[in-house]
């Protein structure tokens, strides 16, 4: 009976790698659509900087996922002494260049490099990782721009889990500019009541606990407790931590986790995948505005 009972109620592990699966076949499809009225493919610029074994992985995913759905991928890999100017100069073509519609530079950049003014540089119509300042700041008067892909991968997430955020109460642990900022507006333009979580937050537990939505965005293998999250809640996963093992885990304790809320992501095929689904999709998005304007 107990068995029974602990099966009902436990969380619906969200598919990352489906949901992923299904943005690709729409990426894919606006992408042909958009290469049979335009006369050829979408194209996203891959910059890669050093040799960095992660963004080599990374990187390759992405030029592959590129391939698989239609978008022409450019790759650009520098040797890790490439110097400002060299770099701000390649981003200067990339920006002029008509077959790119989208222009991502892998992070980490090598030391000595400024991340901030090479993201400043990208033309922010292909700025498909949604960080320049200007696409953020479209976010934040609330018009249209390319917004982070992380974030809106959750977004995604959360259309699937037919968890409708208006009304509810979220909480983002997490305020970077890659994910925790842009999630807390995408959460508040779909009219949750949003709270951000730091290192400063002085009873991360209590937070946790009022909100029927959780992102956690930190970095810090198992640091949301199950004992933490609300009944019922939707928790969606951003943290990446790699274990001694080698093997990755989430900012949740995640088994714990799905024994109270109603639906959870798992590290990894959880948010992972959605990253570069977006990414793709934010390719063809640029293309498209582009060749409107
Ligand atoms: P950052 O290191 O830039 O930000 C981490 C945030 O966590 C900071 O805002 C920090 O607060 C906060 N934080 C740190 N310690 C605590 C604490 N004890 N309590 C509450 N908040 C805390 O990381 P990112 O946002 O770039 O990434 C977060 C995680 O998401 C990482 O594991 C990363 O690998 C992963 N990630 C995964 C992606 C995916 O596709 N799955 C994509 C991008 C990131 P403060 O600002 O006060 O320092």
């Amino acid at each position: 009976m107990s068995t029974v009972s602990a099966v009902e109620s436990a969380a619906t592990v969200l598919d990352g790698k489906a949901v992923a699966a299904k943005v690709r076949a729409e990426v894919a499809a606006r992408a042909r659509a958009y290469h049979e009225r335009f006369g050829r493919r979408p194209g996203l610029a891959v910059v890669q900087v050093g040799e960095d074994p992660a963004s080599t992985v990374y990187v390759r995913n992405k030029r592959r996922s590129c391939e698989d759905v239609g978008i022409a991928s450019f790759a650009h890999d520098l040797p890790a002494a490439t110097g400002e100017a060299e770099l701000l100069a390649l981003v200067a073509t990339l920006n002029r260049d008509p077959r790119v519609d989208g222009i991502l530079m892998q992070m980490p950049l090598p030391k000595g490099l400024d991340a901030s003014r090479i993201i400043d540089a990208i033309d922010p119509a292909k700025d498909v990782d949604g960080l320049h300042p200007t696409n953020a700041g479209l976010l934040l008067v609330g018009r249209p721009g390319l917004r982070a892909c992380t974030p809106s991968g959750c977004m995604r997430l959360l259309a699937e889990a037919r968890c409708d955020p208006a009304g509810k109460s979220a909480v983002v642990v997490g305020r970077s500019i890659l994910v925790g900022k842009p999630m807390a507006l995408l959460l508040l333009e779909a009219n949750a009541t949003v709270t951000i979580a730091h290192s400063r937050t002085t009873d991360l537990a209590a937070t946790v606990r009022g909100a029927d939505i959780v992102v956690a965005a930190v970095g810090r293998a198992h640091m949301i407790k199950g004992a933490w999250i609300k009944p019922g809640a939707v928790v969606l996963d951003v943290g990446t931590n790699k274990g001694a093992d080698g093997k990755l885990t989430g900012d949740v304790e995640f088994e714990a986790a799905r024994r109270v809320a109603s639906a959870i992501t798992p590290v990894p095929g959880g948010v992972g995948p959605m990253t570069i689904a977006l990414l793709l999709s934010n390719t063809v998005d640029a293309a498209l505005a582009r060749a409107v304007h």
